[in-house]
Parts: structure tokens; sequence; C-alpha cells
């Protein structure tokens, strides 16, 4: 009716001003979608975050799948404790350099001076060493394949929601084989892992590749990643794997007894993906509305919003409209019905719209008579994502298949809006245009450390990665001109 149309109006300016257009200023909209969606508050300590149930089902979504891809590829889960000796950190060379800037301490306990610092873990390369060096004797006590579910803490500098915590939640798998090959197979695996839940899950289409040197991690040997493009163009790092050598095994004496009785250290690998993909999955798909869930990992899939204006209609609504919730969550389908008479339709359209949920269905009196629903699209805005009088009967299916489709729409828009803005340079000059506006470089490298460092300081732009997919001839170096056998991607990051 035409008086619910003038309040959705309205509704619709109070929500608008409420959300800052993704198109006017991203960082606000990033700030103000997870702060209006409640997905996470701020805590009480610079940098931590207190996750709420909207935005920690979606990190329960990232955990479901991967836990089952983890046990279907031969890992059990573990835990390990949360305090680690400082000595333990020192052990290995580069991983001390690379981590003590970050490192939270414990120096006080039970109201004592301690007479060891303790770290509170950053990662736990060091403690599952100092395990692994208990557990592993022989040949025959590998592989160890295990993975744990926790908190760590890096003291960062620069934080934002999500993306970058004090303390955030990840998984860390930690391995250790009898050959070096294992070892690298192992990271291959764990990596592509990711990117297959990066692609099919969250709809992102990661880039995957090799991390340059500058950029590996701490103690490994090679690094591999899968980097996103956020809407903003800037990379976002979503998850590493890596090969990890006989590094930690050498500085905790990790060996074993191979088959002709010669003691060899062991090959390690780790890898993990964090809470940092919740704020990836925001950040790829979301719009001037708010929000956009790929429906994978959308906490809420479906929204019923039942409309009437008398009694009579509304019992007779509500009726059918709680039919068809149970019908499609006995379908699972996670869905929400919002009969809450507080709000207007107008009001809870919008409300679900700026919280990403993909499907609405629109239930009114002339629909109830009609046995049909109102389907509406949050990825085809207005009424072109509508369809009217789509038959209760067979409704489950039809949802289904538009999950379906919304989540293939929601990867195929990502990816065309990747390749759009990657550019492929042949020059520092050409280099230089690309990033400063804004997109992603790919080009033929086999520059040095210093070249690699001298660009980040002339552009802002790093290395996100070698890609896995290159091309077959080689080329020139886009820095030095000398013969170069990979392209790379430089870009700004998160
Ligand atoms: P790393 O052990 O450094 O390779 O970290 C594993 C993954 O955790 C990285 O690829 C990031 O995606 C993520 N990560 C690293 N630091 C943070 C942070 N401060 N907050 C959230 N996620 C992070």
């Amino acid at each position: 009716g035409k008086s619910q149309g003038q309040q959705q109006g309205q509704n619709q300016k109070r929500i608008g001003e409420a959300v800052t257009p993704r198109s006017q200023d991203f960082s606000k909209w990033y700030l103000d979608v997870i702060a209006h969606a409640e997905l996470a508050d701020y805590g009480p300590v610079r940098g931590t975050m207190v996750i709420r149930p909207y935005g920690y089902a979606i990190w329960e979504a990232i955990q479901r799948w991967l836990d089952a891809r983890f046990k279907e590829t031969g890992h059990s889960n573990m835990y390990f404790p949360q305090l680690i000796p400082y000595s333990f950190i020192e052990k290995e060379a580069s991983h001390v350099e690379g981590f003590s800037p970050e490192l939270a301490l414990v120096t006080i306990g039970g109201g004592k001076e301690l007479e060891e610092r303790l770290v509170v873990r950053p990662t736990s390369e060091t403690i599952v060493n100092h395990m692994f060096a208990q557990w592993v004797h022989s040949h025959r006590d590998l592989p160890i394949l295990i993975n744990q579910w926790a908190n760590v803490h890096r003291w960062e500098m620069r934080t934002r929601p999500f993306v970058r915590t004090l303390e955030f939640l990840w998984q860390e798998g930690h391995t250790a084989h009898t050959t070096p090959e294992e070892a690298e197979a192992e990271a291959l695996q764990m990596i592509k892992v990711y990117e297959t839940f990066a692609i099919e899950e969250a709809a992102i289409p990661v880039v995957t590749g090799r991390k340059s040197k500058l950029e590996t991690f701490a103690g490994a040997v090679h690094t591999y990643t899968i980097e996103a493009m956020m809407g903003d163009k800037r990379a976002l790092q979503a998850g590493t794997s890596h090969n990890l050598g006989q590094n930690f095994a050498r500085a905790f004496g990790t060996q074993f007894t191979d088959e002709k009785g010669d003691m060899e250290y062991v090959w390690q690998t780790s890898w993990g993906m964090s809470t940092r993909m919740v704020g990836g999955i925001i950040m790829t798909h979301g719009d001037d509305t708010g929000l956009m869930f790929p429906p994978r990992v959308a906490p809420i899939q479906v929204v019923i919003v039942p409309i009437w204006k008398s009694a009579p209609e509304k019992e007779m609504v509500l009726d059918i409209a709680g039919q068809v919730h149970d019908s499609l969550k006995a379908a699972s389908v996670r869905v929400k019905l919002d009969a809450s008479d507080q709000k207007t339709p107008g009001w809870k359209y919008n409300h679900w719209e700026m919280k990403g949920v993909p499907i609405r269905i629109e239930i009114g009196p002339r629909d109830v008579q009609k046995k049909a629903v109102v389907v509406a699209r949050r990825d085809v805005p207005g009424k072109e994502g509508k369809t009217f009088g789509v038959s209760i009967e067979g409704l489950d299916e039809y949802v289904k298949d538009l999950l379906q489709q919304i989540q293939d729409s929601l990867l195929a828009k990502a990816t065309a809006f990747r390749d759009s803005n990657i550019v492929d340079v042949t020059s520092y000059e050409e280099l230089k245009a690309a990033i400063s506006e804004g997109k992603w470089a790919r080009g033929y490298w086999s520059g040095s450390d210093q070249d690699e460092a001298l660009v980040k300081e002339q552009t802002g732009a790093t290395i996100r990665c070698f890609p896995f997919d290159q091309p077959t001839a080689a080329g020139n170096c886009l820095m030095t001109g000398n013969s170069a056998n990979e392209i790379t991607i430089f870009a700004k990051s998160y």
C-alpha cells in the first residue's frame, strides 16, 4: 500500500544515513557495517575486539568447512598451552627476529616476578617442536599431522577489526615428515585447501602463489599465500602455508632414525587461516547498502518478512510464513522469520539488506491467497531482483537453486572486478602508474631484495606473490631489464 511505501522511503533514508556508502569512504563504510550489523565491537584494550554472535557465525562457517577438510586430509585436532617460555622463541634466529617486535610477555605471576618471562603465543612452532622432539624417535612415528584451533596475540601497531587485531582466532596446522618432498607436498596441499575455501565457499577469487624472500614467514623456507582483492582494490593476505624445512627441527633437536638407522631432522610445515577471513568476505562483497554474504558462509541465508494490516490478516500470514520457515529449515536452509510487530516491513527490508542476507521472502495477504510468495535477491537491487508469485509448492528447491545462483554470481562479479584491476606492466614507470591508480601491477621480476624494498618505499606496494599460474615463456624484469623466469604481483595491501 501507499502508506507502507512512504514509510519504507523514510526508513531507507534513516538507515542510509547510518551506513556511510561504500563508494564514498571505504574505510568508514567497513567500520560502519561492522558496528551496525553487530558483527563486532571494540574491546577495552587498543586493537582488541569482541566478536558478536552475527560475526562469530561467519567464523563458525569458516571453521566448519576447514575442520572437515583438515580431517579428510588426515589431520587431527589437539591443543597446546598459550604460554611459552621466552627461551623457546630465541632458539630459531630468524623467528625471534621476525616476531620480537610483536610479542606480548608475562613477567609477573601470582604477584611475583617470574624467573623466566613467558611469551603469550604469537604462533606455536616453538612449543610444537618442543613437544615433537619428545614424541618423534623413529621414522615410524612420522608423519605427524596436527591442527589446533586457538587464539594468538601479536602486538600490531596498525589495527582494524577482523583484518588485523592484537588477539585473533585462527587455526594453525603443524606437520612433521621424513622427506623434504613430503613437506613440500603438504604445504602445497594446504594452500590449495585455503584456495578452495576462498573460491568455493567465500566466493573470493584469490590469487595463489609463493611469497618473495622478504615476505616469507620468519623461520620458513617458502611461504605460500592466497591473495584477495578487496572492494577498494587493496590486497589481503587471506591465508598462508609454510614449508619450514628443517629450521625449527634443528633449533629444537626434532630428530628421527631413518630406515638405515641414521639420525635425521624432520621436515616440517605450518599453515594458518584467521578471523581476518571474515574481514575479507565483508570487503569483497559488500555494497553501498551494507553487507552482502555469499550464501555458503551467510549466518542467515533467507529472511522471511510477513506483511499484514489487520489482525485476521496477521494470523493468516503468520501461519503460512511459519510453514514456509519450517519447511526451509527442514531442507537445511539457514532461515529466519522476522515476525516482530515493532517494525514495519520496509524497515525490515532495509535492516536485513544491510545485514547482507542473500534472499528475502515477502509474504502478504494476497500472496497467501495465491499460495505464492515474493522472492527478492540481495545481490540484485530493486524491482529487477524481485520475483513475484513464486509458488509455495516447490519453494524449498527454488530457494536452494537461487542460493547457488547467487553464490556463483558473487564469485563471477568479484572475478570480473579483480581481472579488470590487474594491469600487466613491463617497466617501473608502468608499475608506478598502476599502483597510483590503486590497481595491482603484474609483470616479470628478477629484481633483488633491495629493488623490492625500493618499490615499497617509493610506491607503498609490496610483492603479494609469484602466482602459481605463470606464462610459459620467460621475459624481461620490469625493474632491471634482465631475463626473468617468473611474473609477480605488486599491490598495496592491508
Ligand atoms: P602467519 O602465521 O603470519 O603466516 O599468519 C597466518 C595468517 O593469519 C595470515 O596469512 C593472515 O591471514 C592471518 N593474520 C596474521 N596476522 C593477523 C592479525 N594481526 N589479525 C588477524 N589475522 C592475522
